[in-house]
């Protein structure tokens, strides 16, 4: 999608601290971190949301979970535990529209979320 912010990073017409990429999806630094590990795995495909899923999506966002843990264990978060969050819509706080999976952790959080 041509205005999606994160599609430029898949495209590299912006730079971002990239983690990990494979032919499926890319993995980054968030830029405004909210725990001392936060990255952002992201399908290469543009999907607004989980709200724009189709069962061909599937595999694919699975993909991004085995993601997410094969990065938590680089980090070393793995055993401390982490949290995985795909916020979708206003009252979860959206506020890229393209699909991405937080990988949170490197400290104690809260639950219930805020
Ligand atoms: P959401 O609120 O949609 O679940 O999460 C969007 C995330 O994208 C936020 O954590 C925010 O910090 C991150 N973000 C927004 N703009 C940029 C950017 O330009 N670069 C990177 N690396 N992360 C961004
Ligand atoms: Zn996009």
């Amino acid at each position: 999608m041509v205005d999606c912010l994160f599609c430029k990073f898949v495209k590299k017409e912006l730079p971002t601290r990239v983690v990990f990429e494979d032919d499926t999806c890319l993995a980054f630094e968030d830029i405004n971190p909210k725990a001392p590990v936060h990255v952002l795995v992201i399908p290469k495909k543009h999907l607004s949301s989980t709200n724009a899923m189709t069962s061909e999506d599937e595999t694919g966002l699975g993909h991004l979970t085995l993601v997410a843990r094969k990065i938590a264990q680089e980090k070393k978060i793995d055993q401390s535990g982490y949290r995985t969050v795909m916020n979708t819509g206003p009252d979860a706080g959206q506020s890229v529209f393209h699909i991405h999976l937080h990988l949170l952790g490197g400290r104690s959080m809260g639950w219930p979320p805020g």
